[in-house]
């Protein structure tokens, strides 16, 4: 088993057995763009466009493939692109989907590790835009345009020293950007903090370009020139992940994000050769140049013969996870929170005690929380409110039902959540009231009673049900999109094998 330790703090490589001359190949598919889209695209001004090949149907491709490795190993190429760009909303089932297969072989391990980037990070710093200055500095950013968005609310968080009104100055571009479309994308690019570029893409290949010239922003309509894209790369390890992940082309923050995504699956200090890594991500260009890259759509880490997969799900409460299509629909979580109220001090506990009026024992059918009169009182569980008024030595209370038979009590309030009534659903964390001392109480408290078949329970103790993280809803809609990524996943996988095991044939 050949294994590279990398110790913590710098790169070192070690190599032991006899494939060490073993040739790296690097593979990666091309959907090619559909027809029209393709005739208005230009080549991409950078070194990784270079063996796009052309397209090729069927048999073709082995023919092409075997041709291109051949090629290759004739003309010894050093560094090889791998990406593979698939227009965005293209599924398997569109014409002119047939993969096309790039392979070539890299730097063998008895040649010296280069630990310089390879040039095509640099792709990370902005582009020069159609007739907008040429230089090439800043870093473009990405704003996803949501409800109620606004040029200034965007530029009041982007740290920027350009103001709106200095952006909006022009009448164009004040008639475009003052309005902004929900579910558009405004790419900013930022030089010494202040805005150089501006696009904004509201929808399909067009763009409304703003550039800065002569101290002062103009824009103009762009037509078919913003392309957003899938990228696929599939990669061998046969040294560092980071090393070959920069080799193979991938953008930094893509192999951050890959680490970070697999860092329970994958020791990245002892990658074996041989481990395979795919990965499936947002691309966007402007006049073919990349201009941003976005978050990871599918990856698959082929590690020591095991497969991982993780698929970008987008929650319901608007945070993103990476689910492994195989076991996280089933994910739990505790449904309940443990305290009703932030803060507050535990002041009687559940059980058998001395009642403070009545001084004899009694049960203690709840806990009680010292607050502040007015402190909210949260829901500890989703559910429905069953009761809402006065109840006898419990003062103002709140029943809520939470269904498995389990209900919540709260008692002594001083009010409750303005309009709230039997019947309303009620979400976990949300305010149902305000702690008091009303009903039979001696100070500022709430007491909280959690019936488990209308038994008290002890809420400090009670083991908390748990539910699923994913709605049912949401599982439907995971699993179509994770069958839809899975099979790319295993398609890009499959390419890759094909290659390496054309390329023993060649390479020995
Ligand atoms: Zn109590």
């Amino acid at each position: 088993m050949e294994r590279y330790n990398l110790p913590v703090g710098g790169i070192e490589v070690i190599i032991s057995g006899s494939r060490s001359s073993r040739p790296e190949t690097v593979t990666a598919t091309r959907k090619p763009a559909p027809a029209p889209k393709a005739s208005h695209r230009q080549p991409m001004a950078s070194p990784r466009s270079k063996p796009e090949t052309s397209r090729h149907h069927g048999p073709a491709r082995y023919v092409a493939s075997r041709a291109l490795i051949f090629a290759t190993l004739l003309a010894g190429f050093g560094n090889i692109p791998v990406y593979s760009k698939i227009p965005s909303g293209d599924d398997e089932s569109s014409p002119g989907g047939t993969s096309n297969t790039i392979a070539g072989t890299l730097h063998t391990l008895n040649q010296p590790l280069e630990l310089d980037l390879p040039d095509h990070v640099e792709t990370y710093a902005g582009h020069a835009v159609d007739a907008l200055p040429s230089a090439t500095v800043g870093k473009w950013e990405l704003h996803r345009i949501t409800e109620g968005d606004t040029l200034t609310g965007i530029l009041s968080v982007l740290d920027t020293t350009t103001t709106a009104t200095e952006l909006l100055a022009s009448e164009d571009v004040a008639e475009t950007l003052t309005t902004l479309k929900p579910g558009a994308k405004l790419f900013i690019q930022l030089n010494n903090q202040g805005i150089r570029q501006l696009i904004y893409a509201p929808a399909g290949r067009n763009a409304y370009v703003v550039s800065l010239q002569d101290g002062l922003f103009s824009g103009k309509w762009s037509k078919e020139l913003f392309d957003e894209q899938q990228t696929q790369v599939a990669f061998t390890l046969n040294h560092p992940f980071h090393y070959d992940a920069n080799k193979a082309g991938l953008p930094i923050s893509i192999t951050r994000q890959l680490t970070r995504i697999f860092r329970n699956d994958v020791n990245f200090r002892r990658i074996q050769i041989g481990d395979q890594v795919s990965v499936i991500f947002e691309d966007y260009f402007y006049q073919s140049e990349r201009i941003y890259t976005d978050e990871i759509l599918a990856a698959e880490f082929n590690h020591k013969g095991k497969v991982y997969q993780r698929i970008r799900f987008p929650m319901g409460n608007g945070s993103v996870r990476y689910l492994n299509p195989d076991s996280d629909l089933e994910l739990k979580q505790v449904a309940f929170d443990r305290y009703p109220i932030r803060g507050g001090r535990l002041s009687s506990g559940f059980g058998s005690r001395r009642h403070p009026i009545f001084r004899s024992r009694r049960m203690h059918s709840g806990v009680d929380f010292a607050a502040p009169k007015g402190t909210p009182i949260q829901a500890t569980g989703d559910g429905t409110i069953r009761f809402v008024g006065q109840k006898g030595a419990y003062g103002n209370a709140i029943m809520i039902a939470h269904g498995q038979g389990i209900d919540t009590l709260y008692g002594h309030m001083s009010g409750f959540r303005d309009g709230l009534k039997p019947g309303d659903t009620i979400k976990r964390g949300q305010t149902i009231g305000y702690v008091g001392s009303t009903g039979r109480s001696t100070g500022n408290h709430v007491h909280y009673e959690f019936h488990v078949n209308d038994e008290p329970q002890n809420p400090m103790k009670v083991k908390l049900p748990e539910k699923g993280i994913l709605s049912q809803q949401e599982i439907n809609s995971f699993r179509r999109l994770a069958k839809n990524m899975s099979n790319q996943l295993s398609r890009l996988r499959e390419t890759a094998s094909i290659d390496r095991n054309l390329r023993q044939q060649f390479g020995g």
